[in-house]
């Protein structure tokens, strides 16, 4: 989804929050327009290489006519911070993503490891010129902006799958309400619940949307203003 906004980076921001708040506790059936002005709001593609190998994340850049769709195309060629990122094969266009991600998954990572988390498995993150379910609408996908989490590996050897651990995923409950969990699903709601509230991500839809979220969790960066700026 390309998400637009009018109003000025503050007050979209205070607006986009309580509306995110909304939507993620209560599972609204409007698709959020979230609007943030992140760290990532950064206005220069060599600055979030910069920051990508500040933070000692290998990558390689993706030509542009590979990836279309995408503006500052990449694919990691090693962990985030210790994190695998990974799904499907090596070389799929799916493994592409948007410079800016990256940094989302740098931002992540901390948190990931504290729960235990070294390794993350995912449907994609690109998908060329992907829409939203059945609509007209262009996801984040189609930028490289979203990545469709299916699974978070333990250091302990454990896979948490979110299919088959994320249990009660009923149409309207809290994500976020962790109690009487077990201490899988409980560690899911966590990382995910905590990157939304830290505003790693702008856009998060859990099994609790819909079906077709059943088995990821979709975790997408927004921009904001048509810019990435501001
Ligand atoms: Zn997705």
């Amino acid at each position: 989804m390309r998400l637009t906004g009018v109003a000025s980076c503050a007050r979209r921001q205070r607006g986009a929050k309580r509306a995110s708040l909304w939507v993620w506790r209560f599972g609204s059936l409007l698709l959020t327009l979230l609007a943030s002005c992140s760290s990532r709001a950064i206005g220069q593609e060599s600055e979030c290489y910069a920051k990508l190998k500040a933070a000692d994340v290998r990558f390689e850049r993706v030509p542009a006519t590979k990836a279309a769709g995408v503006e500052w195309p990449i694919k990691l060629t090693g962990p985030v911070d210790g994190v695998k990122i990974y799904g499907g094969r090596k070389n799929a266009p799916t493994n592409y993503l948007d410079c800016r991600l990256a940094l989302a998954l740098v931002e992540w990572a901390p948190l990931l490891k504290r729960q235990g988390v070294e390794g993350l498995q995912h449907y994609s993150m690109y998908r060329r010129g992907a829409v939203v379910g059945r609509s007209v609408n262009v996801s984040g996908h189609a930028f490289g902006r979203a990545i469709d989490v299916a699974s978070f590996d333990l250091r302990d050897g454990r896979r948490l799958s979110v299919l088959s651990d994320w249990k009660n995923r009923a149409r309207g409950v809290d994500p976020c309400d962790t109690t009487s969990r077990s201490e899988g699903e409980k560690i899911m709601r966590d990382l995910v619940c905590e990157a939304r509230d830290r505003d790693v991500f702008q856009m998060v839809l859990t099994p609790h949307y819909n079906d077709a979220h059943k088995n990821h969790v979709h975790l997408e960066i927004a921009e904001h203003g048509g810019s990435w700026t501001g």
